[in-house]
């Protein structure tokens, strides 16, 4: 067996490390935050096995012109930074308007399917099972027009074996009294799941994979030196360490790592918000989706959240605190009865592929470095599988399925 360095103690990273620790590795985690301190911090929690859809389909393309006049719409664009988007955008639209949205679904399904049952049962092992709720997710409406525009996409999921329940007003009331009564329509996905503390899931396995034998260290990576037989060493600002293995699992900023190695990857972040509500009073039991604004409000451990949306700018662009507004708006009109007085609030970078597959799999221009990154808002939920993909891949053996749609040459 060998030693691996990840770099990236994100939800991706930090289950690779599990994952390699389970097959016998001897693992090095390197971030320069702390576990779980980059994107996976604040996500909005959802475990949706049935979310296969590509982000960009043509439903959703057609809503972007009216959206981006919108400030208080799903998204948001920082137009001085539209020069450097545009190629990414125009990849983006062509996957969504031409591109084969069936496969990418294929592709992506296997990936999301497990993760329920897989990190039910790593929070078991890890001794948290609380942290993994098994609740059911729910999609309201105000309008009826969107709740009928809707049903396309919730009849695709029967396409992967599963189900859903239309609500009418009442039938949401009974479930969810707490939720404002401008929802008449609603869709209720059974099989959904959440995560009860985003970040105490990556710290707990962070120490899972400690216990395993892993470490982690904190240092920011500047450079991979390579050889003819692949990597050789990491350059980082606590200095130069070698390498045997590697798995690049840095999120937002992978694309960085990879091109230094010869791929580039076309990621791009789409950033995404959240308000914390402390104290929040009555409040849902389940996470609930505001089909407008297409944010949840998932309850937590620590209160209530509200997340989601996306702005497109640039990886260091200034937090735009309008986006967090917006969300606390949302959270008092859904639930008018929460108590909002005590909030945080927090942005991450999604990492983005304009098809919005992951990139899974073997670095193309070099030998033993391994990509796991580009889950776009699906990274909670892919992570696991992922790690159980690249630890395959890492010890040699073979998945025993076509995994060519995570190519990192595809682009
Ligand atoms: C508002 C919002 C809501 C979301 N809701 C959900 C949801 O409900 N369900 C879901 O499945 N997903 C959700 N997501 C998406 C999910 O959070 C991400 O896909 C996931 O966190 C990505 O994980 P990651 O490990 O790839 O990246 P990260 O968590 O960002 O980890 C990458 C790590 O790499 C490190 N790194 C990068 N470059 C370097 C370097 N050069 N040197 C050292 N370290 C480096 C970073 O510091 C970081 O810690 C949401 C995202 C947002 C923003």
């Amino acid at each position: 067996m060998s030693h691996v360095t990840v770099i990236g103690a994100g939800i991706v990273g930090i289950n690779c490390a599990v994952s390699l620790c389970k097959a016998g590795h001897q693992v090095t985690v390197i971030d320069r935050v702390p576990p779980g301190d980059g994107c996976s911090f604040g996500n909005a929690g959802i475990l949706a096995p049935s979310a296969s859809e590509p982000l960009a389909g043509p439903d959703t393309l057609l809503k972007v012109p009216g959206w981006l006049i919108n400030p208080d719409s799903p998204l948001f664009i920082q137009w001085r930074h539209l020069p450097r988007l545009t190629p990414w955008l125009l990849k983006y639209a062509w996957a969504g308007m031409f591109g084969d949205l069936k496969a990418a679904g294929a592709a992506i399904n296997p990936i999301m399917a497990p993760c329920i049952e897989l990190y039910t049962q790593l929070a078991a092992e890890a001794g948290a099972p609380e942290l993994i709720s098994h609740t059911g997710g729910l999609y309201v409406y105000e309008s009826e027009k969107k709740f009928k525009a809707a049903r396309a996409s919730f009849l695709r999921r029967r396409d992967y074996g599963y189900d859903f329940t239309t609500l009418d007003f009442n039938q949401i009331q009974e479930r969810e009294p707490t939720l404002s009564k401008i929802y008449k329509w609603g869709y209720w996905v059974d099989d959904y799941g959440h995560v009860t503390n985003p970040k105490r899931l990556v710290d707990t396995l962070a120490d899972y994979a400690r216990s395993l034998g892993a470490t982690i260290e904190l240092a920011e990576v500047l450079d991979i030196q390579t050889g003819p037989d692949g990597p050789t060493a990491l350059v980082t600002d606590q200095g130069t360490r070698p390498l045997d293995k590697l798995v690049i699992a840095a999120g937002a900023f992978s694309h960085q790592l990879s091109a230094k190695l010869g791929d580039k990857v076309p990621l791009e972040t789409e950033r995404g918000y959240h308000v914390m509500i402390k104290n929040p009073g009555a409040v849902p039991s389940i996470p609930v989706m505001d089909s407008d604004i297409k944010a949840w409000i998932t309850p937590m451990e620590e209160g209530l959240r509200c997340a989601g949306t996306v702005e497109l700018a640039s990886l260091d662009a200034p937090e735009n605190h309008h986006r967090a507004e917006v969300l606390l708006r949302l959270a008092k009109r859904m639930v008018p009865t929460l108590n909002a007085d005590d909030y945080s609030v927090w942005m991450g970078r999604r990492p983005t592929l304009p098809d919005s597959i992951p990139v899974i799999g073997p670095a193309t221009k070099v030998a033993n470095v391994f990509y796991a990154f580009g889950h776009q808002h699906v990274g909670l939920m892919g992570a696991p599988a992922t790690a159980n993909l690249i630890s395959e891949l890492v010890s040699g053996r073979n998945p025993n399925r076509d995994i060519s749609a995570y190519r990192a040459d595809r682009f």
